[in-house]
């Protein structure tokens, strides 16, 4: 009953926040990680106790921000979000902190980021629940402690690797999520469609999801543009003919591989001969930071058989001298 078809008075926004799971039964993949968080959940649950701290890592686009809000709702308790770069100084912090209710869960999006006196901050608060709080100023300043009440910190990263030790281990729990199979985000576009009220055939689906770079956020991305095709030069149904019309009229890699994939895998190719090169070589080559690269672009190619990690560095496969046009040969291009 959420009709979109025709209408022109729905945001993006808006759709997302439809499209967005928001129970365990509705998050599709990443079985592993919710298998155990539905545990840890219930057990909190029985013993009327705050979930323990929850460290999600992973690419953008995969989850983390709704899987923290479905912990919230499942869990039955109040949702706070804010971010690393946000939380300026730890004032700003006591103040969401002194305002969290029993067991609440508060969200720290991009926690990579938290400067490094919050972060400290954060550490007792984490811990035992409690902060110093200075009061009053000039000579009557002095530092007062209070109680929090318990509660769960939620801390999202795409860089774990930029996370100090001390922070890391204060997460009881630490899941990393990974790059979605085209199975399950065909079934999360089937999903989107049905909410969406728009009919979709299910090698469509496929097709999507094939292109989506293993991420949802860019599945329904795709879905929402291939539906704007389907409407105006289709018949209002998606098939796979308008799927493949609407992603080459958006030039939608064949792959799903973006801009960075490629350039990365080009620069691998062509400037270094497939390879192996070391990781900082070729990110001082893409203009992009060796961390980012390791954790953000290269589980993507890795997972999808373009990329090989060696001891001597990153080797181009021959699945990506295919896909970019290049005769798999070590000399080639010299
Ligand atoms: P992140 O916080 O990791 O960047 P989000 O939680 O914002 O990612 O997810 C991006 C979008 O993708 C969400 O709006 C949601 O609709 C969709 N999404 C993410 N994971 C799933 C999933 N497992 N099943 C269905 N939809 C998902």
């Amino acid at each position: 009953d959420f009709d979109l078809r025709g209408s022109a008075s729905y945001t993006d926004a808006d759709i997302d926040r439809v499209l967005r799971p928001k129970t365990f039964g509705d998050f599709s993949g990443q079985e592993k990680i919710l298998e155990n968080l539905k545990i840890f959940v219930t057990a909190a649950m029985n013993r009327g106790e705050a979930l323990d701290h929850v460290l999600l890592h992973g690419p953008p686009g995969l989850g983390k921000t709704t899987l923290a809000n479905i912990i919230s709702q499942e869990l039955g308790v109040g949702f706070r979000v804010t971010s690393g770069p946000v939380l300026d100084k730890p004032g700003d912090l006591a103040g969401l902190l002194t305002n969290l209710e029993e067991n609440d869960v508060l969200f720290i999006d991009e926690i990579h980021r938290l400067s490094p006196i919050v972060e400290e901050y954060l550490y007792s608060a984490m811990e035992d629940f409690k902060i110093d709080l200075v009061i009053d100023t000039g000579p009557n300043a002095r530092s007062v402690e209070i109680s929090l009440n318990p509660f769960t910190l939620i801390g999202a990263t795409t860089r774990s690797g930029l996370l100090t030790a001390p922070l890391r281990a204060r997460f009881g729990i630490n899941s990393r999520l990974s790059y979605y199979s085209h199975d399950v985000l065909a079934t999360i576009v089937k999903r989107s469609a049905d909410i969406l009220n728009i009919p979709i055939e299910n090698n469509a689906a496929h097709e999507i999801a094939r292109r989506s770079r293993g991420t949802p956020r860019i599945a329904n991305a795709l879905l929402r543009r291939v539906r704007d095709f389907a409407q105006v030069k289709g018949t209002g149904v998606i098939d796979l003919d308008i799927s493949q019309i609407a992603l080459e009229a958006l030039e939608v890699d064949a792959y799903g591989l973006d801009e960075m994939d490629n350039k990365i895998l080009v620069t691998i190719i062509d400037k270094f001969k497939g390879g192996p090169v070391g990781l900082t070589t070729i990110a001082t080559a893409v203009g992009e930071d060796p961390g980012t690269i390791e954790e953000v672009y290269e589980p993507f190619l890795i997972q999808e058989g373009f990329l090989m990690r060696t001891p001597r560095g990153r080797q181009a496969t021959e699945a990506s001298y295919k896909h970019l046009g290049r005769t798999p040969k070590p000399d080639q291009g010299e």
